[in-house]
């Protein structure tokens, strides 16, 4: 049984969680047409901040547009219904989810239904696991492939990518590893199920381009940022699978899974097998942006 926040932004106002329905022959539950976001609110010693919130509604809105997916309300009215539905529920750190889908008023593909949009919070720790982010997970390469380009885009989080994110989750569940990783339709290395990949090779973060089918994830930028700024080499290539293997650290980040470090990859432990200095450097800048012992020098803090 799920312990549910009592709150939830739904069409334009707070309501009960109960009352956010839909009906069973919205467009969206038969052909995967939404948008969402997953965003984080932290806390900080200057109180709760949600980090990137313009970037990430910046992204739904193209997400959005990509499906041609009417958006109801601007930009700044779902912004503020973040912060709406954190006060509503008193939450202080929590995961956002904005989702706005197409909803009752068509049967066919091409319809242009009515778009309905909700904002839910709650709480939710470390998405691969407690304690992952210290001791890392165990990882394997999946047996799906991400979708090739001029497929379904990659770069637009719609509900029906997560198909292929179920798959491979599911996969790597199924088989007792905490993780999945895709090869992109040319064979190299693309992201997670729900997560970008770095791979440190002689002290240079590695990462795969936009080209290996990937959501171009928030946190993966967030990433290349704060390593820079700290001087460690940061570049975007083409990795053949094996790079997995030859890597001295490898990482997943996204906004659920925030700096997870991989500790093997297909029963390989990846470098000594615990999660090594430049994982932990950059997770430490990263969380301590919200310590408030990384300086936000790029203005990521919105304040709820
Ligand atoms: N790739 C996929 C497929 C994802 O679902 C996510 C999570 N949104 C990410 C990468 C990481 O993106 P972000 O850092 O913006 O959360």
């Amino acid at each position: 049984a799920h312990n549910y926040p009592a709150h939830i932004w739904h069409n334009g106002g707070i309501k009960p969680w109960a009352e956010a329905t839909t009906h069973v022959m919205a467009h969206a539950l038969h052909y995967g047409s939404s948008v969402f976001e997953g965003i984080r609110c932290y806390e900080t010693p200057k109180g709760p901040v949600i980090f990137r919130l313009g970037d990430h509604m910046k992204r739904l809105f193209l997400s959005a547009k990509v499906y041609d997916i009417g958006m109801p309300y601007p930009q700044d009215v779902l912004e503020a219904a973040c912060k709406e539905v954190l006060r509503a529920n008193g939450l202080k750190t929590a995961y956002l989810r904005p989702v706005a889908f197409r909803g009752l008023g068509g049967f066919g593909l091409s319809a242009d239904t009515p778009t309905d949009v909700a904002v839910a919070a709650w709480e939710w720790g470390p998405y691969l696991g407690a304690g992952v982010l210290e001791s890392g997970i165990d990882a394997m390469v999946s047996s799906w492939q991400r979708m090739a380009p001029n497929t379904i885009p990659s770069g637009a989080k719609a509900g029906g990518n997560y198909l292929s994110g179920q798959l491979i989750a599911r996969e790597a569940r199924r088989l007792g590893f905490g993780e999945g990783i895709a090869m992109a339709s040319n064979g190299l290395i693309s992201e997670g199920a729900g997560e970008n990949l770095f791979l440190v090779v002689e002290g240079v973060l590695n990462t795969p381009p936009v080209s290996a089918g990937i959501l171009s994830g928030i946190t993966r930028n967030t990433v290349m940022a704060l390593a820079r700024d700290a001087g460690i080499p940061v570049i975007e290539r083409d990795l053949p699978r094996e790079t997995l293997y030859f890597a001295d650290e490898v990482f997943m980040v996204g906004t659920a899974a925030e700096i997870t470090p991989l500790r093997s990859v297909d029963g390989k432990p990846v470098g000594s097998g615990r999660p090594g200095p430049v994982t932990r450097q950059i997770q430490d800048a990263f969380f301590g942006l919200f310590r408030g012992t990384t300086e936000d020098k790029w203005g990521w803090l919105d304040p709820v």
